[in-house]
């Protein structure tokens, strides 16, 4: 096939057959197509837009570009969530055991940090002896007997993003909604699921920052992720102030669980001659109700989707019940240990205030109640601490981060604490300080309440 007569082509806006995409996607994940062929349909794409036909085409050809994942048969059906990614944005890491708690199978295949935005992989990476990269095989068996798996993508799963992502990021070619929906889309297709909840960020510290462009991108994932046959859900999410009250890797990783342990810490509250000392560090203060919202509504539309519940309401309350009980901290730990932890070391590692050399307060200058809680600024700080990625290689350092975060809405009192800083050194806990202040906004009148999710897509 001439392929330059279909660079041509989509150069004049043409339409492309969906078997000459499927060609042209083939021959370049082989080799046979240069870069430089590429980068100019990229750009001849990104200008001309790609129809409903052409995107499925160009999502499909991707996914089929390598291994797709086969599990046998079961009742449990195939689920996942994916986030368009935020500052302690957490919610896959309780969620994950809660669905498999719920009765789903979730091979959650999930990606690392770049710039502001916190990556899973990275997060669980500060698990002691916790390993994300899993052959196919044994994704599969993970995901059969404990019934869920947090884990990256294998060298051979969607090799034709790989090559395609590492052009768009070089070419200029990113923020086009079809090449980002195929992009995001033929990895989730991968795994071969049923259905699938998006949590579409926009806001200050979104790569959506308008909730119109976020809508936009949303309506495009749900309309592919349907016509590509998996049932699919989008919610728009607030990213202005981060979720939770913690950002930085290993912080989130305490906050999920002590998202997971909420109701057993008031329990253990209540009966105070327990002797176990980890859980009485995660009381209901290290976590906030946003982040359990949140993970809670990701269950209950995935219960809608699957018809395992009839209605939305249905669906919460039996998400809030499971997660209110012991078993999805139970499943937790057996997902941990069935990927390596080191279970003895995760909870001596849970037991300490910080694992960072310095940990610093910000504290508020003034009493009043808490307006503006800036997610941008608390990201920007944990990156330049160390703790995110300004190139892809870079190393990250999983102690340091921001946690007991105040959020909008909250009342303080001066010199209450608006937030702790966790950093490798006093100079950099310093330097972190004064620019967290700078997060932070204190009015007299609280203010009116932010909704977290302000719309679903279906
Ligand atoms: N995330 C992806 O995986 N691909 C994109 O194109 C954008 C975000």
């Amino acid at each position: 096939m001439n392929f330059l007569s279909l660079i041509e082509a989509k150069r004049e806006g043409k339409i492309l057959a969906p078997e000459h995409i499927r060609e042209f996607i083939r021959e370049f994940t082989v080799g046979n197509i240069p870069d430089y062929q590429m980068a100019a349909m990229l750009m001849a794409i990104y200008f001309r837009g790609l129809n409903t036909a052409e995107t499925t085409a160009l999502t499909l050809a991707m996914r089929d570009s390598g291994d797709v994942l086969k599990f046998p048969r079961d009742k449990r059906p195939l689920v996942d969530k994916h986030s368009t990614g935020g500052i302690g944005d957490k919610v896959s890491l309780p969620l994950a055991p809660l669905l498999a708690c719920l009765g789903f199978r979730v091979p959650m295949i999930s990606g690392r940090g770049l710039g502001i935005t916190g990556g899973t992989l990275d997060k669980l990476d500060s698990i002691p002896g916790f390993k994300t990269l899993l052959p196919a095989a044994q994704i599969i068996a993970r995901v059969q007997q404990v019934g869920c798996v947090i884990c990256g993508q294998t060298d051979t799963m969607v090799p034709a993003d790989k090559k395609i992502y590492a052009l768009r990021d070089a070419s200029g070619t990113v923020p086009s909604i079809q090449l980002i929906t195929a992009s995001i889309l033929s990895k989730k297709l991968a795994e071969n699921l049923d259905a699938l909840i998006l949590d579409v960020k926009f806001g200050c510290a979104a790569f959506m920052q308008t909730k119109a462009d976020a809508r936009k991108l949303a309506k495009a994932m749900v309309a592919l992720g349907n016509e590509c046959g998996t049932d699919t859900r989008a919610m728009l999410t607030d990213m202005n102030t981060p979720l939770g009250r913690a950002a930085g890797n290993w912080l989130e990783v305490k906050e999920s669980v002590a998202c997971l342990d909420f109701r057993s810490s008031r329990r253990e509250e209540a009966h105070s001659n327990s002797t176990k000392p980890a859980k009485s560090l995660l009381t209901s203060a290290a976590t906030a109700d946003d982040l359990k919202s949140l993970v809670i509504d990701s269950a209950a539309h995935l219960l809608v989707q699957t018809k395992k519940s009839k209605s939305l309401t249905a669906a919460r309350k039996l998400a809030e019940d499971c997660l209110n009980s012991d078993a999805p901290r139970a499943k937790w730990d057996e997902m941990i240990v069935a990927q390596g932890a080191d279970l003895t070391a995760f909870n001596r590692k849970l037991a300490l205030d910080s694992t960072a050399k310095t940990v610093a307060e910000v504290k508020s200058e003034k009493a009043g109640y808490v307006s503006r809680c800036d997610a941008r600024i608390i990201g920007e700080v944990i990156r330049d601490l160390g703790g995110g990625r300004l190139t892809k290689d870079a190393i990250i350092d999983f102690d340091v981060g921001v946690d007991q975060i105040i959020k909008p809405g909250e009342r303080v009192e001066k010199s209450a604490t608006l937030c702790r800083v966790h950093a490798a050194d006093s100079a950099q806990a310093k330097n972190a300080l004064a620019r967290l202040k700078t997060a932070f906004e204190i009015s007299t009148k609280r203010p009116a309440k932010i909704p977290l999710i302000v719309e679903v897509i279906q």
